[in-house]
């Protein structure tokens, strides 16, 4: 394992954003950023040796100044829209910072995505390790308790990464992390409707006209939801009529099977992401419409990619229903996701 830091380049005020480099034995070229915890790129060869950036994101740091669709950035404090932006803990009710009349998006125009995170690297032959830390203060975007976050980064040789998050607070608050990465198997040249997707759930949580949940799960059986087998995404992505920014509720009995495969056949690249969370925001760059231009000159249009949001439910906690999204003092924030990237011949 190869690893190098450098300059990304400088806030407003002055501080150092670092870019750290990492060469996997087995190809994969991977860059992220202390700045919002960003995997800023992703490159790998396919079957035919072309190398290729697999990734959406920016060459330069300005551009991650600027408001952008949480290009590959770690996002909280909860990850996923909540209802009127109502953040009841305890007796209390926070009002978060609304994007839109209905909710509240992602933590907040300051999340996490637009931090600048102490980090630490450590390697050794096989893998490299990027702990990243951020201490979030007491009402910061109007969340409660000071929250004391780490998500550790590590990197193995066989092109795979692990993102672990932990978390401590001193009030009870809620909190559901995530990482934001857009993936395009064929390096930009088409959109992900040449990809194949297979999701390990039996139901998806149902949305209302606002996108949030009602409150119910529905079965994917038989619907379009229905990723049990790989399934080519063109024939799910019908602009107007339907595409995907859905959570998945995980099926719960997989242990070592992937939450999530996606697979391009022509390049023979395919990426599994394995979680101990409860869902996945399956997210098809619906929003992307040809506007940004990152890596390699690449232009993101309208699914040029896709996400993997592996988290808690959005809204939960406004829906009792749902697994709790609730951290006390004294307890423990645990979530971990791997992204395995591989090559078939
Ligand atoms: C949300 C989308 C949103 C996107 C980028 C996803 O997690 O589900 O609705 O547009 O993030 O902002």
């Amino acid at each position: 394992m190869q690893c190098k830091e450098r300059e990304f380049g400088r806030l407003t005020d002055g501080r150092s954003v670092r870019l750290f480099s990492f060469e996997c034995s087995d190809g994969m070229q991977l860059e992220i950023t202390n700045y919002g915890g960003i995997i800023t790129s992703v490159r790998l060869s396919d079957k035919n040796g072309i190398f290729d950036e697999l990734c959406c994101g920016f060459p330069d740091l300005s551009n991650y100044l600027k408001p952008h669709p949480y290009f590959g950035a770690l996002v909280g404090r909860y990850a996923g829209r909540i209802g009127g932006g109502r953040l009841p803990v305890g007796d209390e009710v926070y009002q978060l910072q609304l994007h839109d009349k209905h909710c509240h998006l992602h933590g907040g125009n300051t999340g996490f995505h637009t931090r600048l995170w102490s980090a630490l690297l450590e390697s050794d032959d096989t893998k490299a390790v990027l702990k990243l830390t951020y201490m979030s203060p007491h009402l910061e975007e109007n969340y409660p308790g000071n929250l004391n976050v780490t998500a550790t980064y590590t990197i193995f040789d066989n092109n795979r990464i692990d993102l672990c998050f932990e978390a401590e607070t001193d009030r009870p608050t809620h909190l559901n992390l995530t990482n934001h990465a857009y993936f395009n198997l064929n390096g930009f040249r088409s959109s992900v409707g040449d990809h194949w997707l297979k999701v390990d759930a039996d139901q998806v949580v149902e949305l209302n006209e606002a996108m949030l949940p009602t409150g119910m799960l529905k079965p994917v059986k038989g619907s379009i939801f229905d990723f049990s087998e790989l399934i080519l995404l063109s024939s799910r992505l019908v602009p107007q009529t339907h595409e995907l920014d859905h959570c998945f509720v995980l099926n719960q009995s997989r242990k070592d099977t992937p939450a999530v495969e996606l697979f391009h056949n022509e390049t023979g690249r395919s990426l599994k992401v394995y979680t101990d969370q409860p869902g996945v925001q399956v997210y098809s760059g619906n929003f992307l419409d040809g506007s940004l231009t990152g890596n390699d000159s690449k232009t993101y249009h309208k699914h040029g990619a896709i996400c993997f949001e592996t988290q808690h439910f959005a809204d939960s906690p406004n829906q009792p229903s749902f697994p709790s999204t609730l951290l006390q003092p004294g307890q423990a924030f645990r979530a971990s996701t791997t992204y395995l990237f591989e090559v078939r011949s």
